[in-house]
């Protein structure tokens, strides 16, 4: 088997692009497209993914400054949106040339300082307003506080103004969208009037791309689609599966009814039963709600059901009828329904599951 027998994560280069594409496709013609690499790009390789579109995007967005630092260490020139930095981490953003969103008086103010202090000029900035999510951002009554706060200097300039919207995937929720989407319209023509010159203007994430045209604005925040996953099965049927988590079988054993399976027994056998031991286990990423069955790994195109506990390093499947043999590949996921489906099954979403994958896991590009 090609994997050497360890437990791989592979990440498809083309598949990406192609999604990139699918979702360029959607946009017009001169809409700018930023693509989220946050938390090692959803689980797979930041740098990797980030070296192969860096040419075909506007922008990449992290959450925290450490993350856009391993960017630029790894030659990323692209401008770089850090989304959720905080005020100890302020210089670093300027010594690495990463763009902070300012999301409250705190933050804008100290910023403001450090780049008055350096004597920057015109130090690119994203404000984000809060708009029904109440995670981060300003609110619509704080414009003025803004607008006065950046009068009259020149050290910071405000590259974009943004905000996230709450159930863009959700067709129940459209009501509350659209509201979402006229209040900011509502921020971004008084900010506009006080500012004097036009930043640029998002909103959309992923399915906010897919379900609201409207709301492209200048530029969209493509994550999770980047991926392969649209939120809904009729999208995600369009995108190709970027990410796969590979495993092998260490050691078969065949065992004796009445005989138990790993920790505290919580597998008995209840007739003659072959297992095989797999080197993932809770510490890679594998949900401890996976064990006792209700997860399965796939040996030969077949289910093989986890039994007993996941481990931290290991977990048992049954692959009684199954043919296969040590060394043989398994798979824990390489499909978009599988994650879904084991996402499901562990009382997640793919993001978690995805994002899960520890960074035990080699990583292993494709391309
Ligand atoms: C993570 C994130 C995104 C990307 O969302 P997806 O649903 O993965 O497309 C966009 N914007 C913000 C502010 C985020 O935190």
């Amino acid at each position: 088997m090609k994997n050497n027998h360890v437990t791989v994560l592979e990440i498809d280069l083309n598949a990406v692009k192609f999604n990139l594409n699918y979702f360029k496709s959607k946009l017009q013609e001169n809409t700018q497209i930023l693509v989220v690499v946050k938390a090692f790009g959803y689980g797979s390789d930041a740098v990797a993914i980030a070296k192969s579109i860096q040419n075909d995007v506007s922008y990449f967005a992290v959450a925290y400054t450490d993350e856009g630092i391993a960017l630029r260490e790894s030659g990323i020139n692209t401008p770089i949106l850090v989304l959720h930095p905080h005020i100890a981490n302020l210089e670093l953003d300027i010594q690495y040339c990463l763009e902070p969103n300012l999301y409250n008086e705190k933050i804008l103010k100290s910023f403001l300082l450090l780049a008055k202090g350096k004597n920057l000029s015109q130090y690119p900035v994203h404000l984000k307003f809060n708009t029904g999510l109440n995670r981060l951002g300003f609110s619509e009554n704080e414009i003025e506080l803004i607008s006065s706060t950046l009068k009259n200097q020149n050290y910071i300039k405000v590259k974009s103004i943004f905000s996230h919207m709450v159930a863009s995937e959700d067709s129940n929720e459209r009501e509350f969208t659209l509201k979402q989407i006229q209040s900011f319209e509502r921020i971004i023509s008084t900010f506009k009037n006080q500012l004097g010159y036009k930043p640029l203007i998002h909103m959309a994430n992923t399915s906010g791309i897919i379900n609201y045209q409207n709301a492209h604005f200048d530029m969209v925040r493509l994550g999770i689609g980047l991926y392969g996953f649209g939120n809904d099965p009729e999208e995600t049927s369009k995108l190709r599966n970027v990410i796969s988590l590979k495993s092998v079988i260490s050691q078969i054993h065949t065992i004796e009814k009445g005989e138990s399976v790993g920790y505290n027994r919580a597998y008995i056998a209840d007739k003659i039963t072959k297992t095989a031991t797999i080197p993932i286990g809770h510490a890679d990423g594998i949900n401890r709600r996976l064990g006792q069955k209700v997860g399965y790994l796939q040996v030969n195109n077949q289910k093989a059901p986890i039994i007993g506990n996941v481990c931290m390093d290991m977990i048992m499947i049954d692959i009684t009828n199954i043919n296969c043999n040590e060394g043989d590949e398994v798979i824990i996921f390489d499909t978009q329904q599988n994650v879904e489906d084991l996402a499901q099954k562990a009382d997640t979403i793919s993001y978690e599951l995805l994002t899960a994958v520890s960074q035990r896991v080699k990583r292993q590009i494709l391309c």
